[in-house]
């Protein structure tokens, strides 16, 4: 390890390395080493919150359009090196060049969004019921906001929370995943640029369990954003409680396309390929549950597997490839594990699930269809995370509704249909945060609210202005001005 190489944790102004180094490897090919990753310990933490809680003060005292041009200038650098950033992060992730670009751009746009929400902070008034006296209804900053993302979308799901957190004059405290260092060190050098408050904002790397869980068990922290598992959700609720400290939490789905009798088949496959398969299945918004009108089945069934067949699986940097790697041999591993499942549960294999090998070692799979699955079995109860997706055959409009419904999870659903009737019924009655009609589960724009309903979310939405509601927190003032001379 080469100290020059070394990437460090930014705590209250400084770039700091920590105790202990983790190497992160490239999931396309086992021989290329992204970098090396310095662990902060929890001392650095304590150290990061106290600087937090300092320069927060400072922040909020700062003038609008001084905000507004810091996060510009963030979502600016993002958006003009997003192919450079892209490659970055498609190296660490697996994800294909095309969608790692992509996702850098959409995290600029993140911060040009709250940039723009940072002049649009308008209050509300009204009169008292008591004579005399007017009501003055303000947000103000939450304080120190620790952010917590997963890897699946290592820019984009972190951008959407610093970039509001900042807007709205909090501090930042992040812990990303470990999977994926070398795009949060990347971001954090380039809001380290600018001219902020020392320790307004702060990257702190290490496991979940150590120094993501001493993070979320600390009574410095006034809220904790949250992307992750259901299971490690569970336990990030129950210390936040503790200490009363405000959460919002997206987690797991199961999210379900359901196919009509009077859909446009080509269009069905299209939408469930995408959605089941895209970014090799690991997507909060994937499909894994196809839901089809036996009058359709077979044919949907048969064009979806000639689709599934024709996705190029490669190293993902490599042009042409669609799906790249999963992210590591425990994903690849448990993948696998879900492919057995669905076979000793009576699914019938109708094309991939096996392990590949490419030109370089890598986490590789083809992606999986299977039919004959009922809504009860596990694999249709579980989240995958894989490139995997079951059909369950259904007789009629209202047994599919009923389907889709049928989870312990409400992140997204969709719909295929010609029929405006159903798919306003669909829009109304889907137990979902958000319903697409006509359009893939997975694809979400990021001015309006992202989230979802039982085990997917808890706490207020994320995206759009309805950020506000989780990182500001009301006063009402009551003023009276007493009688005129
Ligand atoms: P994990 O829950 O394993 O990890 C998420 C983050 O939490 C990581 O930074 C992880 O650190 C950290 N963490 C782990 N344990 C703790 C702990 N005890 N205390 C505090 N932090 C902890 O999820 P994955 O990274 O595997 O991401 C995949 C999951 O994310 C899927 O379930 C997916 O559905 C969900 N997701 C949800 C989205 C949504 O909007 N609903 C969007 C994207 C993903 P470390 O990496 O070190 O383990």
């Amino acid at each position: 390890m080469s100290e020059i190489n070394l990437k460090k944790n930014f705590i209250a102004g400084e770039w700091l390395a920590g105790e202990t180094v983790i190497e992160n490897l490239n999931p396309s090919d086992l021989s290329d080493l992204v970098g090396e990753f310095s662990q902060a310990n929890t001392s650095q933490l304590n150290d990061a919150l106290d600087a937090a809680k300092l320069a927060q003060k400072a922040w909020a005292q700062v003038g609008l359009e001084k905000r507004y041009s810091v996060l510009m200038a963030i979502g600016t650098e993002l958006i003009e090196r997003s192919k450079e950033l892209g490659e970055l992060l498609s190296r660490e992730e697996g994800k294909p060049l095309a969608e790692g670009v992509g996702e850098v751009y959409r995290s600029g746009q993140f911060f040009t969004y709250y940039a723009a929400e940072v002049l649009r902070q308008i209050g509300e008034n009204a009169d008292s019921v008591r004579d005399g006296i007017e009501i003055d209804v303000r947000r103000e900053p939450l304080g120190v906001v620790a952010v917590i993302s997963p890897w699946n979308f290592p820019t984009a799901t972190a951008s959407w929370k610093i970039a509001p957190a900042l807007a709205y004059g909090n501090a930042v405290v992040w812990k990303p995943a470990n999977a994926t260092p070398a795009s949060a060190v990347a971001l954090t050098e380039i809001i380290a640029k600018q001219d902020l408050p020392k320790g307004l904002f702060n990257l702190v790397m290490g496991s979940g369990g150590s120094i993501g869980q001493a993070l979320v068990e600390s009574p410095k922290v006034n809220g904790i954003s949250f992307t992750g598992s259901v299971p490690v959700g569970r336990g990030i609720a129950r210390a936040a409680i503790e200490n009363f400290t405000k959460i919002q939490m997206e987690m797991g789905s199961k999210n379900a396309l359901a196919v009509m009798d009077d859909a446009d088949v080509d269009l069905a496959v299209t939408l469930a390929a995408g959605g089941a398969f895209g970014g090799s299945g690991q997507k909060c918004t994937a499909s894994s549950r196809l839901i089809v009108h036996s009058k359709v089945h077979d044919e949907f069934v048969e064009k979806l597997k000639v689709a599934t067949e024709a996705l190029k699986v490669d190293h993902a940097l490599k042009e042409g490839t669609q799906l790249g790697p999963v992210v590591s041999d425990s994903q690849l591993q448990s993948n696998l594990k879900y492919v057995d499942l669905a076979k000793s549960e009576g699914c019938q294999l109708i094309c991939g699930g096996e392990r590949v090998e490419r030109d370089t070692e890598g986490y590789y799979m083809t992606p999986a269809l299977f039919t004959g699955s009922t809504n009860q079995m596990q694999v249709n109860r579980e989240e995958l995370f894989a490139p995997m997706a079951c059909v369950i055959k259904v007789d009629g409009y209202e047994e599919a509704l009923a389907t889709v419904n049928d989870t312990n999870f409400g992140l997204t659903s969709g719909i295929v249909t010609t029929s405006l009737a159903r798919a306003n019924h669909f829009r109304r009655n889907a137990q979902t945060g958000c319903v697409m009609v006509n359009l893939p589960t997975a694809g979400t724009d990021y001015h309006v609210p992202f989230g979802g309903r039982g085990d997917s979310s808890y706490g207020p939405r994320e995206q759009g202005r309805g950020a506000a509601e989780f990182y500001t927190i009301v006063k009402t003032a009551y003023i009276s001005s007493g009688q005129p001379e």
